[in-house]
């Protein structure tokens, strides 16, 4: 629980940045998630970069933030937005996005606040909060130059899930490059990041040290168990964050047998509705239109039901914490023919790592055993060991600061970073680093 005295709980340091630049990573320095960092440089121009929670048992919130000339925002996961309505409750700063990451935040708010309700985890801001954000919250587009004091910057894809941004910095004195979660390979839905240069790369390293196997092999595995398990009668159960790899997992679907009958409950029905209001953001919009007739939306308890007869159900929540995925799991957990397929990142202590680990998790506060199949799918957004290095090179910076990375990745990113001859960062949460320019 956070409970923020605003002004006086700030890891934030008082004194002025002389020369270079200062960094303070309020949250998000070696973990993934929890992101919030602030930039600093000699003109006393501060901009907070993400501003999000980790959803766990307790969730982790960064550091408060302190009083800052602006706030962008990278894209719409929990990790980068969850404590935004935070900070125009406090600072009353404007707030920038991309415009579908601007329709979708609200969203995610509110169902972090209903979940915080049922867990009984307050947070620091309420739903006034989130209206208020509303209302100081601009979208810009892609490369279109702003003005923030003496600094300009502009946005850029970031590939990961529609909507995700990368943030060029053009300051008095250097070039920074943030890519907030990034992925160089085009996905179902979205095209992959082109590096642009920089002086200063700050780049997430979630899958330092790692290499995700070939996406096209791992589909194919992943629709063969879809195949599988329908044939021998069960069902397949998909849990998938409202944002992003659902949608990616009903494409993979619809293109591989628009025969399959597959169920969509969650909110990320909600999440697609945006997604088509926006089709700039997303590859081929025309096809969603043909998905979006295709999928069987689940809107009531009938569906509900019904979906128990089709072949896939696709829902939420992605780390089967809460959300329609329960319901599904607590009634098929017997059923040794049906299949949980874990197609995401699962934190440590949601039920999703539990069930990898020990198959069995909590459903309504009872721990359940589940009998079902469970089998795990990498079909990640990010980028893996090697893209990450090729993509810091092609920026040209010549620092590099790595943050979002868990302890594992930094050793393995740092020698490989440091062999293309460039300086690697590497932050901690709630201390300022100084880059010289
Ligand atoms: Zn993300």
């Amino acid at each position: 629980m956070v409970f923020y005295t605003p002004g006086r709980t700030t890891s934030y340091p008082t004194d002025q940045v002389d020369t270079g630049l200062r960094l303070h990573f309020l949250g998000g320095a070696q973990e993934v998630g929890n992101v919030g960092c602030v930039i600093e440089d000699k003109t006393g121009t501060r901009v907070l970069v993400d501003y999000g929670l980790s959803p766990g048992d307790p969730p982790s919130y960064p550091d408060e933030c302190p009083s800052v000339d602006a706030a962008i925002i990278t894209h719409s996961h929990l990790d980068h937005i969850g404590m935004v309505p935070w900070i125009s409750a406090n600072h009353g700063c404007p707030i920038y996005s991309t415009d579908l990451t601007r329709a979708i935040a609200p969203m995610m708010w509110h169902d972090t606040y209903k979940i915080s309700k049922i867990e009984g985890h307050p947070l620091p801001w309420d739903k006034r909060d989130i209206e208020e954000t509303a209302e100081v919250w601009k979208s810009v587009q892609f490369n279109e130059k702003q003005t923030i004091d003496e600094w300009s910057w502009q946005l850029h894809p970031a590939g990961h899930v529609p909507g995700a941004a990368m943030i060029e910095f053009e300051l008095p004195e250097c070039r920074i490059l943030w890519t907030g979660d990034i992925d160089v390979r085009d996905s179902p839905n979205v095209h992959g990041a082109k590096p642009v240069s920089a002086d200063v790369l700050v780049m997430e390293g979630t899958y330092g040290g790692r290499e995700h196997p070939d996406r096209k092999e791992e589909e194919e595995r992943f629709i063969q168990k879809i195949q599988d398990v329908v044939a021998r009668g069960g069902i397949a159960i998909v849990p998938a964050f409202a944002s992003g790899r659902g949608q990616d997992i009903l494409r993979l679907l619809y293109r591989a047998d628009p025969r399959l009958r597959v169920h969509y409950d969650g909110m990320g029905k909600r999440v697609t509705k945006h997604w088509m209001d926006h089709p700039h953001h997303i590859t081929n919009a025309d096809e969603w239109t043909r998905i979006w007739r295709w999928v069987r939306r689940v809107g009531s308890k009938s569906d509900r039901k019904k979906a128990l007869h089709g072949d896939v159900i696709v829902t939420t929540s992605g780390m089967l914490k809460g959300g329609p995925v329960l319901w599904y799991l607590n009634r098929l957990k017997d059923d040794q023919e049906s299949a949980v397929l874990i197609t995401g990142y699962q934190a440590e202590g949601t039920g999703g790592e539990m069930l990898l680990e020990n198959g069995c998790l909590p459903i309504y506060g009872t721990l359940t055993q589940i009998a079902c199949e469970v089998e795990r799918y990498y079909l990640s957004n990010h980028c893996g060991h090697n893209h990450l290095v090729e993509f810091a090179k092609k920026t040209g910076a010549k620092h590099v600061v790595l943050f979002h990375l868990p302890e594992e990745a930094i050793e393995p990113l740092r020698t490989s970073i440091e062999a293309n001859g460039q300086v690697v960062h590497i932050p901690e949460n709630s201390k300022s680093l100084h880059i010289p320019i």
